[in-house]
């Protein structure tokens, strides 16, 4: 059995909804979006005006669904969720457009893959509150413009280089969620910990925060299954040696990376010596998308220093080679 820390950043409704922070004070890291968000929000309010929609953009179980519904909750709205792949005719979004009141927020989830016919439709609900529907089919068929009440569109999307141009600038705030270091992640256990009424000791925290991959999802799944493991073989108190045999146990290596993360440094000492190597080699080698490679794992490969951008491509710092027991200039293992 294969376990990888990607594995781990599934979305398990209750679970996630038991964890999730409801008001942006008791929302850990990604301080500039909150102080942002918090700000528009109060001034929105204060005018009483709707508020601006809002793109919230970033790879998975980074809290882009949790800050959906703490801006509607700090709006005292109503927050209608769906998905953008689910929305499949311009009809099902009309019927969720009409039923809005006045303030509401329609969260879209995974917005760029929404129809085109559907995302058209959505142009002009977004920025005159009208939609045109056709009624009747051949010669009788009439497009009707029906006004809908203002809203607060919330998109949230792991991919926005494949948002549309005209879909994009209708977006008056649009954010970027970063991966968490450890010790953001680390709060982020403990007060998990507390709602779930776990033991852990700050090191204990440290441990399951540094493997977690940036990721608070992955985060709070590798504190339950250090729970488990604390229940059954270590008095019910994680300290770091338990977590660190925990997560022995699932296969979770050490430096918190997943499969394809390690898929694209191993390709690139291999194939490239490191690089540097342009995006699309490299996707075509690991058979990925560019644009998931660049938004989705670059990032974080970036942030944690085992891979620089450069103007002549990618390439694989000490820290990337360490990983395999390589050093620069020498990728035969030693
Ligand atoms: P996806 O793209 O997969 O839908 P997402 O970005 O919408 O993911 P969320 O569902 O909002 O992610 O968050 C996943 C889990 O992580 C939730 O249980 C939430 O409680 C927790 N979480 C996310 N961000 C934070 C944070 N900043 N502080 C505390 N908990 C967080």
């Amino acid at each position: 059995m294969e376990h990888t820390v990607t594995t781990l950043n599934r979305p398990d409704q209750d679970f996630d909804i038991r964890l999730r922070p409801s008001r942006f004070s008791d929302f850990t890291g990604q301080e500039k979006i909150k102080e942002r968000l918090e700000l528009f929000v109060e001034a929105a309010k204060a005018r009483g005006d709707v508020l601006d929609h809002a793109l919230l953009s970033g790879p998975p179980g980074l809290g882009k669904t949790t800050l959906a519904y703490i801006i509607a909750d700090s709006m005292e709205s109503n927050i209608k969720c769906t998905s953008g792949p689910v929305i499949d005719k311009p009809g099902d979004l009309a019927g969720l457009l009409t039923s809005l009141e006045r303030g509401d927020v329609l969260f879209i989830d995974e917005i760029h893959r929404m129809q085109k016919t559907v995302e058209e439709y959505l142009y002009s609900a977004m920025e005159d509150f009208v939609i045109d529907i056709v009624i009747d089919q051949g010669p009788n068929a009439r497009s009707v413009r029906l006004n809908i009440e203002p809203f607060t569109l919330i998109g949230a999307t792991t991919r926005s280089g494949l948002l549309s141009a005209p879909m994009r600038s209708r977006f008056g705030l649009l954010n970027r969620l970063d991966y968490y270091d450890a010790e953001t992640l680390k709060k982020i256990v403990e007060r998990s910990a507390r709602i779930l009424n776990v033991d852990i000791e700050p090191d204990g925290a440290l441990e399951i925060a540094r493997r977690s991959r940036g990721t608070p999802r992955i985060a709070n799944n590798l504190l339950r299954r250090s729970r488990d493991y604390a229940q059954v073989k270590a008095d019910n108190i994680i300290t770091e040696d338990v977590a660190s045999r925990a997560l022995a146990l699932l296969d979770i290596d050490d430096s918190g990376l997943d499969e394809m993360d390690k898929r694209i440094l191993q390709t690139m000492i291999e194939k490239f010596g490191g690089g540097p190597v342009g995006i699309s080699s490299m996707a075509v080698s690991v058979g990925e998308e560019p644009g998931t490679i660049e938004e989705v794992y670059e990032p974080y490969l970036i942030q944690e220093g085992f891979l620089q951008r450069t103007p002549q491509g990618r390439v694989v710092l000490p820290r990337g080679f360490g990983l395999f027991g390589l050093k620069p200039g020498n990728t035969q293992q030693e």
